[in-house]
């Protein structure tokens, strides 16, 4: 028995980091799943692999939303489920940042996220759920990266309000927030083919040791062990919150 089986779910920037983790754990916890994203290549390959549908979806496109809820529908017959994980990262301060940036940032993380929330919502089954990918910086600040902070944000209160706007239907909605974590978005390195994996892991390691309590980056497989619970039925009860998964890095700062 898997804690997903019956269910279909769209997970967005699937094709890799996080959203790839998600996939695997959610196809092997029984759910059908459509692998969303715009790496074609990587999606198609990864969908094959673990026996999912692949849908090229940009999330800043309406239509392409109403056709990933389409397909999903057309290929499996219902939908239960979104994790709204596509998003970009881009460092500046916000003396530096032009708007073309800060649009930019904000088309994908936020607005990729309400187009994801409106296009389901109609579509998903009582008792569905969505999982929305904020961050650490959507509960705190960090400089250099003021576009993306103000769209995590955005992204909790989007995740409030459709939680009290679908709970009618025990639609269950919330959110997570990441720390740092070893994906090509905090380590683009990743995405060299001759890079040696393990190497770098352990490089990030040892950077976070002594910012994170728990002394070492995150793993994509954890956040999806988180996306897991908020999607099953282990999480019930529980809409409308935000989850840290940071390894203790919000806690606070420690002087010894
Ligand atoms: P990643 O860069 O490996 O993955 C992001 C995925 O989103 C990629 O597959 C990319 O192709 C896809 N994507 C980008 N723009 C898209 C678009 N317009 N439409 C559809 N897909 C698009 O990074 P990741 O760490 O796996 O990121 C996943 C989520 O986690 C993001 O929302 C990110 O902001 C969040 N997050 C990451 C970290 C971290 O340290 N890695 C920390 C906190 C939050």
């Amino acid at each position: 028995m898997g804690k997903l089986d019956g269910r279909v779910v769209i997970i967005t920037g699937a094709a890799r980091g996080q959203g790839e983790q998600e996939a695997r754990l959610f196809r092997a916890e029984g759910a059908a799943v459509v692998v969303a994203d715009v790496l074609d290549d990587q999606g198609e390959s990864l969908a094959k692999e673990i026996g999912a549908t692949y849908v090229h979806l940009d999330v800043g496109e309406e239509a392409d939303w109403q056709a990933a809820v389409a397909a999903a529908k057309e290929t499996y017959g219902r939908l239960d489920g979104l994790v709204n994980n596509a998003g970009i990262l881009r460092f500046n301060t916000l003396a530096d940042t032009p708007l073309d940036e800060f649009m930019q940032v904000v088309r994908v993380n936020q607005v990729g996220c309400f187009l994801g929330i409106k296009s389901v919502a109609t579509e998903l089954a009582d008792g569905g759920t969505i999982v929305n990918t904020a961050s650490y910086t959507g509960l705190t600040g960090m400089a250099a990266v003021g576009a993306y902070a103000a769209t995590k944000h955005a992204v909790l209160g989007l995740t409030r309000v459709a939680a009290l706007e679908l709970a009618d239907r025990g639609i269950r909605v919330n959110a997570m927030c990441p720390g740092a974590i070893d994906t090509a978005m905090s380590n683009p390195a990743q995405l060299d083919p001759n890079a040696d994996a393990a190497e770098m892991t352990e490089a990030l390691d040892g950077l976070y040791r002594k910012l994170v309590p728990l002394g070492r980056i995150g793993r994509p497989e954890e956040v999806a062990r988180l996306a897991l619970f908020l999607t099953c039925a282990d999480s019930s009860y529980i809409t409308g919150q935000p989850f840290v998964i940071d390894g203790g890095w919000l806690a606070g700062v420690s002087v010894v």
